[in-house]
């Protein structure tokens, strides 16, 4: 049996546009009491997706108790994060009479939050919302920091707006139904803070990552919430990402090019993406001589004892050769005046942005990944 362990409070201060991360077991079904100081009357419009919906929708309708609650139950996956998706929520929430002063919820994983978010951002020049994360990776990452959006044709994540929640319920319970694949998926975000920068978290987690897959509550939310407390610092310290922000996208370059070559599909989740990008940043910094070789060892050793997607040959069908992945790195909105930017590292937990990586190094980095497959 888990302990039953008090629900941890992580605040974001960003002045008037503060608000605070709960995290712990039944916040669901207490959802009414956690939101009702926001209220300024009670009804709230949900947003949710086709497969949370069954799963958890009655539970936070019960949990809101006297709080009256209209929901609209959007498709399932990345494709919904979109102009149709988009368009269809903020009608549906103007003909549901959503005023400025009312709440919005967001009841779903990063694909949900990220387009409710957004639609709040744009409803009526601003309406507050609540992130109610039910993926491990919504709960350690996009449920907090306030990057809201949807995809373009012509890439991930192009049209968008900085619209902060106004609280974040992470109920660790939901992450009971999440399908193992996804959980992992969303691991990869968690092993990222310790890379990035907290050592003793990855030793942490090197410790205690199996159990915690394997189901425990308790070490759950101890990592959800280390993960958001260095999320929440990091953004507090550069919200718009001018500087410091940018060490978030440890081996996301890497995993952009990657999730554009498998066309954001099933043969490669995002978190997935993002563990495969650590591991190649490491070896890239240990081959331009920041770090040691045993540094990109320890992060591969990890990913593996964990049974995460960790090289390129893990990802199955066809990949474009070297040439062609550092042409889509190019394309990363990530570039700035054609130079390709990397999150690096000095060694575990301890990572920074390097502007002007040589890119035949990258090239060859590649080209022998490549041939693991
Ligand atoms: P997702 O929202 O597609 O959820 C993954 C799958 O799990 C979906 O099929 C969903 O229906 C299902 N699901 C969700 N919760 C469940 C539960 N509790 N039980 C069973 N099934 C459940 O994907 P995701 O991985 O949560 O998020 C990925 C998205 O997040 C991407 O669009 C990415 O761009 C975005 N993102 C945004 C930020 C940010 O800062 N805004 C950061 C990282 C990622």
């Amino acid at each position: 049996m888990d302990r039953v362990q008090a629900t941890d409070i992580v605040g974001v201060e960003l002045g008037s546009r503060s608000y605070e991360v709960r995290i712990g077991a039944g916040l669901l079904a207490r959802a009414g009491a956690e939101i009702a100081g926001l209220l300024h009357r009670p009804r709230v419009a949900i947003v949710t997706d086709a497969a949370v919906a069954p799963l958890h929708l009655a539970a936070l309708k019960e949990g809101l108790g006297d709080i009256a609650s209209t929901e609209i139950v959007l498709p399932v996956g990345e494709g919904t994060k979109g102009w149709e998706q988009l368009s269809t929520t903020v009608e549906w929430l103007i003909e549901q009479k959503i005023e400025r002063r009312d709440l919005i919820v967001a009841l779903g994983g990063g694909v949900i939050g990220d387009l409710a978010g957004f639609a709040a951002a744009i409803l009526r020049r601003g309406t507050r919302f609540v992130q109610i994360p039910t993926t491990l990776l919504a709960q350690v990452d996009s449920s907090v920091g306030g990057k809201t959006g949807i995809n373009s044709a012509h890439g991930k994540n192009l049209i968008g707006a900085f619209h902060q929640p106004s609280l974040v319920l992470a109920d660790i319970g939901l992450l009971d139904s999440l399908p193992e694949r996804h959980f992992l998926s969303g691991y990869g975000e968690v092993v990222k803070y310790g890379l990035l920068g907290d050592p003793a978290f990855f030793d942490w987690l090197e410790a205690n990552g199996p159990a915690l897959a394997a189901g425990d509550r308790g070490l759950r939310q101890r990592a959800v919430r280390r993960s958001v407390e260095m999320k929440a610092g990091i953004v507090e310290r550069d919200e718009t990402e001018a500087g410091e922000r940018a060490l978030l996208n440890l081996g996301h370059t890497f995993c952009h090019a990657l999730e554009k070559a498998t066309s954001y599909g099933d043969r490669l989740l995002h978190g997935e993406g993002v563990a495969i990008g650590c591991a190649l940043a490491f070896e890239l910094s240990s081959r331009l001589g920041y770090c040691s070789q045993e540094e990109p060892s320890r992060v591969r050793a990890h990913l593996k004892a964990m049974g995460m997607k960790t090289d390129l040959a893990d990802i199955p069908g066809d990949l474009p050769d070297a040439d062609g992945l550092l042409a889509l790195m190019a394309q990363d909105k990530k570039v700035i005046d054609g130079r390709l930017r990397f999150v690096l590292a000095q060694g575990i937990g301890d990572a920074f942005v390097a502007e002007k990586v040589d890119p035949a190094k990258v090239r060859a980095l590649l080209a022998d990944a490549l041939k693991g497959r």
